[in-house]
């Protein structure tokens, strides 16, 4: 593991391996967060009609000021049929149909109403508070193009154009594989030696957030054979995502039997720390990390490599992990080989994101990391930097 690659060179190879998955019609009550594959296009004006934007009465600028008779209602969905004639008024509740007429609404707050009439004191120009049809959408107006991120505004839009479906890319089916004999699953007891598995949930965490369908299987021995059983499994998936298993040790069994199942190794080993010992291979389309046991390590690789990945296979066009940039609050030294990637909380100051290393940065504290709100990238280097040093995070 002498030529290691940058954080950089690294994330490049992996997409450059990423084919974005094909789409498929979804409806929009289950397209939350995913990908538009397409341009939707409205077929409607929206409003579709000129709607009163308040509560109040719909009458002509030119009898005002005045008094005038209230001749109908017209309530959201049940329009009225009047034609508005001189010196009379409709009221008018928001979202209603603008009777034919009418050239202005005013809002119930600025007149007053005795029997059937109400008074307009002060004059008001001609189509206040009304909405035009079109105002928010133009019939065939862009409401999504391919790459857009199916946000809730967006949803919002489409099912406001009666739009009931999209085409979106498909959702990557994601295999998790913890390895190693140690690992017990959480509610068992533990014999000598063994310790709760912790990186399965852990990566199905940020895997699920970041778009996948992601299924866990239970924990495989460092044995050649179970691996072989879990990963050859794990391999039908869009993306497999080992933890543990990938250094030099003669329990490491990963990246051999991987190896022997047809994975084709792009790279080993990542001039990062923690994470160092990370794998990425492909077999046909499927993309396979190899995390390091270490569950901080795994968090890290699975946020700076697996996370993008899973982003670009379900269509985002930036998927690169959005680093920020923010001071640091204390010094810190640099590594001569390897970035850091130190776990820290960031607060909000005048001068922006102030980023303080937490106590605790050894890669098994996963409990120490939850103080993090951010993960700062220090650059590899011979020297130290000083508080107050630009550098760029990660929210966490
Ligand atoms: P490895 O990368 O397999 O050498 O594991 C490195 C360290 O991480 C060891 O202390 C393992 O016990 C621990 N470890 C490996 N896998 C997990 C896991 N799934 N959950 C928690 N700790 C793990
Ligand atoms: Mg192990």
């Amino acid at each position: 593991m002498s030529n290691l690659l940058s954080v950089d060179e690294a994330l490049a190879l992996i997409l450059a391996r990423v084919e974005t998955l094909p789409a498929e019609r979804v409806m929009l009550a289950a397209a939350a967060t995913r990908v538009s594959a397409e341009t939707v296009v409205s077929a409607v004006d929206v409003p579709p009609f000129r709607s009163s934007s308040m509560d109040g009465y719909a009458v002509r600028s030119v009898d005002l000021p005045g008094t005038l008779a209230i001749v109908d209602h017209s309530a959201a969905g049940r329009p009225s049929d009047a034609t508005l004639g001189a010196n009379q008024a409709i009221e008018i509740s928001t979202g209603a149909v603008v009777p034919e007429g009418a050239d202005t609404v005013v809002p119930v707050e600025r007149v007053e109403v005795t029997g059937d009439t109400v008074t307009i004191p002060e004059p008001v120009p001609t189509r206040d508070n009304i909405r035009e049809p079109g105002g928010d959408v133009r019939i065939g107006s862009a409401l999504v193009s391919p790459g857009d991120v199916l946000t809730p505004a967006r949803l919002g839009a489409l099912a406001a154009c009666g739009i009931e479906s999209v085409m979106a890319h498909r959702v990557p089916r994601v295999t998790i594989v913890a390895t190693g004999t140690e690992l017990r699953p959480p509610g068992e007891p533990l014999a000598r030696g063994q310790i709760y598995e912790s990186n399965g949930l852990m990566l199905a965490a940020v895997l699920e957030a970041a778009g996948g369908a992601v299924t866990r299987l239970a924990a495989a021995e460092d044995t050649e054979d179970a691996h072989a059983a879990s990963l050859e499994q794990a391999l039908e998936a869009d993306v497999v995502v080992t933890s543990g298993g990938v250094s030099v040790g003669p329990h490491d069994l990963v990246r051999l039997v991987q190896a022997r199942l047809g994975v084709e190794e792009v790279f080993w080993g990542v001039a990062m720390r923690p994470g160092k010992p990370l794998a990425f291979g492909c077999r046909g389309r499927t993309l396979v990390f190899g995390l390091p046991g270490n569950p901080v390590s795994a968090l890290v690789g699975a946020l700076l490599f697996v996370r993008p990945a899973l982003l670009a296979l379900t269509g985002h066009t930036d998927p690169a992990p959005p680093f920020r940039p923010g001071l640091l609050a204390a010094p810190i030294s640099q590594r001569p080989e390897r970035d850091d990637f130190v776990r820290a909380r960031v607060t909000w100051g005048e001068d922006g994101a102030l980023v303080e290393p937490i106590v605790g940065q050894e890669s098994h504290m996963i409990a120490h990391t939850t103080a993090a709100t951010g993960l700062a990238w220090i650059p590899r280097g011979s020297g130290s930097l000083p508080a107050g040093s630009r550098v760029r995070f990660l929210p966490l």
